[in-house]
């Protein structure tokens, strides 16, 4: 039987976790003297540690138990929790697929983790006869997987995924924050089996809830507890909370805007086809577009003496720039500058 604890650090094992006013007193009612709040006014109050009311519509809407929910100031607070839990600093070490989002990188510095990176093959897939060496090693706790891939776009292959999670004794952390743009599954169907699995979305992307600073891991209930334990008691604000529960209700809001943002993806891509300068438009399954061009460096200083910016990436992805999707109108002047560019 798999046990999580075992891949804890011993210091997050044994921790006594804070306790805080309102996980001690849950209810709604009463006269509060426990938190040292000021009794005056509208914000005067710690938030729901537990964020209640907004795990349980995220689960009616994920088809997943609250136990199996974690909700983070942001995926970037879930991916600091992860190297926080699971890798000892100076000692133990993480791998993620290059290229790929930056943040992994450093969370693993800030926690003193070494972090190795196993390049994507020619497809971006993950190059599986090459990371399996890594498997073996006892140092390696954490295996990180971006899926739909920043900046690349694209999803790695599931079954790919679930090989790894299946050898690997360490974390798998599955990033889909892209997933909602895309037309795969997500593996949230894949934690009952695989229990060293943690699957993270966040609210940032398909849902236009960035400013919230929300993201969600889905994992085993001992991981969950893990995540809690170690979080900052009050780390989503009540503004946030209530925020997202009110958007994330009115399903058809958001389906809107995803349909118009795909719908626009395809549009860029054959437009950006086009172009001279244009080497190669990746497919995406996310709402931006991975962009191999001629000479990454003079046209994102174009763009940006146009006032329009871009993601150059071409210190991770070779000559090449990452262009999120925006409105048609927003859309159009970046094809406007391109094209007269282009001459
Ligand atoms: N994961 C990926 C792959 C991202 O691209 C980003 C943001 N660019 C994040 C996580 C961070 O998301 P959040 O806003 O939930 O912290």
């Amino acid at each position: 039987m798999f046990d999580p604890a075992s891949l804890v650090r011993p210091n997050i094992r044994n921790l006594v976790p804070y306790s805080s006013a309102r996980d001690e007193y849950t209810g709604k009612t009463g006269i509060f003297l426990d938190a040292n709040e000021n009794p005056f006014g509208t914000l005067n109050r710690y938030p729901d540690p537990r964020q209640a009311e907004l795990k349980k519509a995220v689960s009616e809407i994920k088809g997943i138990p609250v136990e199996n929910i974690f909700l983070g100031n942001g995926s970037d607070e879930i991916i600091d929790l992860c190297f926080r839990i699971f890798c000892s600093p100076s000692s133990d070490r993480a791998l993620a697929f290059s290229p790929t989002y930056g943040m992994y990188g450093v969370s693993a510095s800030v926690n003193d983790v070494d972090f190795i990176t196993v390049p994507l093959d020619k497809n971006f897939q993950i190059d599986f006869p090459a990371t399996a060496p890594h498997l073996k090693d006892k140092k390696l706790k954490l295996i990180i997987i971006c899926s739909p891939n920043n900046p690349t776009g694209n999803c790695i292959d599931r079954k790919t995924i679930l090989k790894i999670a299946s050898a690997f004794r360490g974390i798998v952390l599955v990033d889909e924050a892209y997933i909602d743009f895309s037309g795969q599954a997500s593996l949230t169907d894949s934690i009952d089996s695989h229990p060293n699995l943690i699957v993270m979305q966040t609210f940032s992307k398909a849902y236009g809830l960035a400013s919230a600073r929300i993201g969600i891991a889905f994992a085993s209930s001992e991981i969950i507890n893990y995540l809690n334990r170690v979080k900052p008691p009050y780390n989503i604000s009540t503004i946030n909370q209530k925020t997202v529960l009110r958007r994330i209700t009115n399903r058809s809001y958001f389906t809107g805007q995803v349909r118009k943002i795909k719908s626009e993806r395809e549009r860029m891509r054959l437009e950006l086809e086009k172009l001279n300068m244009t080497e190669k438009v990746w497919p995406s399954d996310a709402n931006f577009l991975l962009v191999k061009v001629k000479d990454a460096g003079k046209t994102y200083k174009y763009l940006v003496d146009n006032g329009i910016i871009v993601r150059n990436r071409s210190s991770v992805a070779g000559n090449s720039l990452r262009i999120t999707i925006g409105t048609r109108k927003e859309n159009d002047t970046l094809l406007k500058f391109l094209k007269s560019m282009d001459i």
